[in-house]
């Protein structure tokens, strides 16, 4: 009998399972169906670059629905809820779609409701959205000299090293302009450190610190009062800003809320970390932000859990054991400015490390270098051309390679001994 697959979200992971999926199935194995609320993709990481006026709004947004492959079909409406026990997703219009096999893809949203006095305005600004990051552009232009505040206020977030990037970018834009020395840089992290990972935080840190871009740790934003022009931290410490960019609280999408059983207490769906089945129901998968793994909210992330998870619906609908293979596998160029950026590569149990990635002659691991600035600028091509209609790339796999990786001392010692 022909499955109903249903795919909520048609941002990256919705996108490639889709077709990925029509790829494996044939029309009379199963239909597949994606629901967005809108038909405009957005490429995210190009949202860091619209501030500093590298990228225009328009150059990083296209149709959603030209991006599926043909035999998929494309619903563009809100979701309303999901009944996990009928099988049916409700939509804003009153439409139901029954489902053999759910996948939910539908991201990660910003919930800047949840701080008190966090309203984007004059002095008060995002760049985690098109509108936010085009408002910033402007903003930037006109920005004559100050006490700028990047701040994070809690984790998750989606991409953890955007903000840092920001800063980067930041010292980079204002040398530029010639008025480096009338501003003044810092970055205030929920995080004891610039990042989560030991060895990449170091090396994070070290590169804040040589750009003058000061850091504050541990500090959780529980005010921001813009006509002040502060940030107040649930300990009582102030940042004081003439403009703040501020990255707001993640949540799950709020249809996860309006669907009993479906999510956890952020509406992000509880995730087998390994498999990607829900834990929620067998025939309910999930992709991407919307997941509870210990993996970095990720575009790459999204990627390589592709290829797992198509692979486990696949063997779900012919009923044989799934497979748990996906280890955590995250990678990310982080832009440092000036033509460079670095590049870190890791998993659930091995964090980012020196040496070269896909192997032992490649792109350089947490090293500034040209070919990672042009490796960050080639991906919104291969975002588009290959991950999004989800072509395989060879030595790009979804587990990760060690090969190229340069391992602490004790860790060679222990595999000279396996
Ligand atoms: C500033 C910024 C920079 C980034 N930089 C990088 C980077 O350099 N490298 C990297 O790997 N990743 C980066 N990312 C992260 C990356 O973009 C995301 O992790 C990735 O897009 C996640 O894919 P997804 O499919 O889970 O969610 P999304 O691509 O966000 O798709 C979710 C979809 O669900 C839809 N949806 C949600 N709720 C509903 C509803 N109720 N009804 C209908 N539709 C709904 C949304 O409209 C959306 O299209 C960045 C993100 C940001 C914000």
């Amino acid at each position: 009998m022909t499955k109903r697959i249903v795919i909520l979200g048609g941002g990256t992971g919705g996108t490639l399972t889709a077709n990925r999926l029509r790829r494996e199935l044939s029309t009379h194995d199963a239909t597949i169906t994606v629901v967005d609320q809108d038909d405009h993709h957005i490429y995210q990481p190009g949202l860091l670059f619209v501030p500093f006026g590298l990228t225009a709004p328009a150059d990083i947004v296209k149709l959603r629905h030209q991006q599926l492959h043909h035999g998929i079909d494309f619903v563009e409406q809100p979701i309303e809820r999901v009944d996990i026990d009928a099988q049916v997703v409700h939509l804003g219009d009153g439409r139901q779609l029954p489902y053999d096999l759910l996948v939910i893809a539908s991201g990660a949203v910003l919930a800047p409701e949840e701080t008190e006095g966090l309203v984007f305005g004059d002095t008060v600004h995002t760049f985690y959205d098109l509108a936010g990051s085009t408002a910033l552009a402007e903003k930037l232009a006109t920005f004559s000299g100050g006490r700028l505040v990047v701040n994070v206020v809690d984790m998750p977030i989606k991409c953890p090293v955007a903000p840092l990037e920001f800063c980067f970018l930041a010292d980079w834009y204002f040398t530029e302009r010639g008025i480096r020395d009338r501003v003044e840089l810092i970055f205030a992290t929920p995080l004891d450190a610039a990042f989560t990972k030991p060895v990449a935080a170091e090396r994070l840190a070290h590169l804040l610190a040589e750009k003058g871009v000061a850091m504050v740790t541990e500090f959780n934003t529980g005010e921001v009062d813009g006509a002040g022009g502060k940030l107040v931290a649930y300990d009582g410490r102030e940042q004081p800003f003439d403009l703040a960019v501020v990255v707001p609280m993640h949540a799950g999408a709020a249809y996860v809320g309006r669907s009993p059983g479906l999510g956890d207490e952020l509406n992000f769906v509880p995730t087998d970390p390994h498999t990607l089945q829900s834990t929620v129901r067998p025939n309910i998968f999930v992709i991407g932000d919307a997941t509870t793994v210990p993996a970095s909210k990720a575009g790459s992330v999204t990627h390589f859990e592709g290829e797992v998870l198509v692979e486990n619906i696949l063997r779900f609908l012919a009923d044989r054991p799934l497979d748990a293979s996906y280890d955590g596998h995250a990678n990310c160029f982080i832009e440092t400015g000036f033509g460079k950026a670095l590049l870190i590569d890791f998993n659930y149990d091995t964090e980012p490390l020196p040496g070269h990635y896909p192997s032992r002659i490649g792109m350089p691991l947490l090293k500034e270098s040209r070919m990672n600035h042009l490796g960050k600028l080639m991906f919104q091509w291969f975002y588009w051309h290959t991950l999004l209609p989800a072509r395989h790339v060879p030595g790009i796999e979804s587990p990760m390679p060690h090969g190229g990786k340069e391992l602490p001392a004790d860790e060679i010692h222990q595999e000279a001994h396996v």
